[in-house]
């Protein structure tokens, strides 16, 4: 048996090792060849990359897309009624490594429904001198009502100005919703929102923000679902 082979001591089942051969781990040996080339050896990604396209990118004079799945700026997204979807759980916030995010809720009532359900995001922040872009807030949102778009360009002369509020995340509105608040789709459920059942606004929800705040913009382009 040879010195770098395990063997049993007398009396004991356990096996016992010596150091392995020093041939494994220690540093390759260079024959003479590679011994007279090791000094320029360190130059060959140099020498190599000279004869390559230059890959410098003019940026901001000429923007690079991202690739789709980039993770950027953060966006709070609607449902096509134009109910806001985000319900005020704070569950973005608890994931955030980075303690970026800032939400309050808001109860929803009869005259004032931001979102299906109970709550809707009142107050909500992203700190972008804090966050790391990793996502987490997300994968832990419920209601598909945080994702990240491709936008990078974050970049601001203030500390304030790279607090996002809540009006600079939220989506922009389609050409058929409706400005939140109004009522829920009339005989409808938040479950039937998270199910991904509603298409639009309807007749009566348009009525109601017609009634209720008739100077609305969104007024003049929305429309009932399924209609053109
Ligand atoms: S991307 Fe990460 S760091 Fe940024 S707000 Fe979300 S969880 Fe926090
Ligand atoms: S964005 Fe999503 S996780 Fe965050 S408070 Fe709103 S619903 Fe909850």
């Amino acid at each position: 048996m040879s010195e770098n082979e395990s063997h049993e001591v007398a009396g004991s089942k356990e096996p016992q090792f010596t150091d392995p051969d020093p041939a494994l781990w220690g540093p390759a040996r260079k024959g003479a060849i590679g011994q007279f080339f090791a000094p320029v050896a360190g130059f060959g990604v140099t020498i190599s990359s000279m004869f390559r396209p230059a890959v410098t990118e003019q940026y901001p004079e000429q923007k690079v897309p991202t690739q789709p799945r980039y993770h950027g700026r953060h966006q709070l997204n609607r449902y096509p009624d134009g109910l806001e979807r985000c319900i005020g759980c704070e569950l973005c916030a608890w994931a955030c490594p980075a303690d970026a995010i800032y939400v309050e809720a808001g109860a929803n009532s009869p005259e004032a429904q931001y979102s299906p359900g109970e709550r809707f995001g009142k107050v909500y922040q992203i700190n972008y001198l804090r966050c790391i872009f990793c996502g987490y807030c997300i994968q832990a949102c419920p209601t598909r009502a945080l994702t990240m778009t491709n936008d990078f360009e974050i970049a601001g002369p203030t500390r304030e100005g790279l607090i996002y509020e809540k009006q600079d995340l939220l989506a922009p509105m389609d050409e058929k919703m409706l400005a939140a608040p109004h009522p829920m789709v009339e005989g409808t459920t938040d479950a039937d929102y998270y199910r991904g059942e509603i298409s639009g606004p309807t007749t009566s929800q348009i009525d109601w923000v017609r009634e209720h705040r008739p100077e609305d913009p969104t007024l003049a382009t929305a429309r009932p679902e399924g209609s053109k």
